[in-house]
């Protein structure tokens, strides 16, 4: 997917803010002696941008704009060293709210939908970008946060909310709850909307029975705006991506080179006309692959498949590459298991040892099926794992993101 003559005209633009306001970037530019890119080759000589270099310009180092025009900063949760934050303009503020309600108005959600905001509100862009996207829409807001399950349904039933915005993880707990109440005829949701947490097709399936709605995943960073730079159309052919806000490529994570379309490799992503923090070649550490030809549905906005992880959730066991989908999807040929899964990895005697952990009833022989998904996931990556089967609902459940790989060698 080649860059478009105007899409160059905006990295230019983009450049010019850079070196002139001195930011990390710009000064990465002035080093490298580029002042402008001409053509599609100019613009892969650019250098990336990575998640270092924005914790380095803590606090206000990405601020590209007069800090009169800043109406907002957001920043990632970190969870080690410093944070990073990310200035807002108001047009960034806008151009952000205009790009969700796309994604509300692509899922089919109108002005006449309440929609249910999970996500938690704060120095994070999760519920405050549901919320912006939702007015600019002119649907009905019922901005939740997260937590407090018994609320969140009450207020769900009462107030007959038709969209359900949450991770994941928190649309299955509330899926076994809702079950587990006999509600489920109180219950109007027909959508949800569901955070770029990855996850499984059985997960999928699970929280789409169990609720009775259509989902629809929506893709986003911190970094980039936040969630609501692209989603899924009603063929589920992959997430479209907003190109006219921001320019998307994959490449090989190894070689740091295009890979073609089609190919699997790292999100790297180029904000078009961002102004408080605009990003030129950021690496996202996110799998996926642009999906190549045209959707069904006549958009042109170029799509890319569901997130299949992060190039850090690699695990080396036994001097082997592991990467946690590839146990999914031996995990989702057992139709007797739940969706819920746990893997643990521990070094005892000089020896990496791998845990598996799955769920299933009270009907089925537990060792044999630990049997037989152990062979599986032999086959698949190598080595036998220990499968240990536990009773539904004994794994933990979580409001957030679900912790389903645990490395314990490095405790
Ligand atoms: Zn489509």
């Amino acid at each position: 997917m080649q860059i478009t003559e105007k899409q160059l005209a905006q990295v230019n633009d983009r450049i010019k803010a850079l070196v002139k306001s001195g930011s990390f970037y710009g000064k990465k530019l002035e080093e490298a002696g580029i002042t402008e890119v001409n053509s599609p080759e100019d613009f892969l000589k650019l250098p990336f941008s990575e998640k270092k270099d924005l914790r380095d310009a803590y606090p206000l180092g990405l601020m590209t704009a007069p800090e009169e025009e800043i109406v907002r900063i957001h920043s990632s949760s970190g969870t080690t060293g410093k944070p990073v934050i990310i200035p807002y303009t108001a047009k960034d503020v806008d151009d952000w709210g205009e790009m969700f309600k796309r994604c509300y108005e692509v899922a089919g959600i109108t002005n006449k939908d309440r929609i249910h905001i999970t996500p938690g509100y704060g120095l994070w862009t999760a519920g405050i970008g549901f919320q912006n996207g939702c007015e600019k829409l002119g649907a009905m807001a019922i901005p939740m946060g997260p937590g407090n399950t018994d609320k969140q349904l009450e207020m769900m039933v009462n107030l007959g909310s038709t969209v359900l915005c949450s991770t994941s993880s928190y649309a299955l707990l509330l899926t076994e709850e809702i079950e587990k109440r006999g509600i489920k005829d109180q219950i109007k949701l027909k959508k949800g909307v569901i955070g770029s947490e990855r996850w499984s097709d059985k997960m999928r399936q699970r929280i789409h029975e169990g609720l009775g709605i259509e989902l629809y995943d929506i893709y986003g960073l911190t970094e980039i705006y936040g969630p609501g730079i692209g989603i899924n159309c009603e063929y589920n052919t992959g997430m479209h991506i907003w190109d006219d806000y921001l320019y998307l490529e994959i490449i090989d994570p190894e070689t740091l080179q295009p890979v073609a379309d089609g190919e699997e490799g790292e999100i790297v992503i180029t904000t078009l006309v961002k102004e408080g923090a605009p990003l030129i070649r950021y690496r996202t550490h996110d799998l996926s692959r642009i999906i190549p030809g045209s959707c069904p549905c006549g958009r042109s906005y170029p799509r890319i498949d569901v997130i299949k992880g992060r190039t850090d959730d690699m695990m080396k066991i036994k001097g082997v590459n592991v990467f946690p989908s590839q146990i999914e999807e031996v995990l989702a040929q057992f139709p007797e298991i739940s969706s819920e899964y746990q893997i643990r990895i521990s070094h005892l005697d000089g020896k990496d040892t791998m845990r598996i952990y799955v769920e299933t009833n009270g009907s089925v022989d537990f060792d044999d099926l630990a049997k037989r998904i152990a062979e599986k996931v032999k086959s698949r990556i190598g080595f036998t794992p220990i499968v240990k089967v536990v009773e539904i609902g004994v794994l933990p459940r979580s409001m957030k993101k679900t912790a389903r790989v645990i490395d314990e060698r490095f405790d």
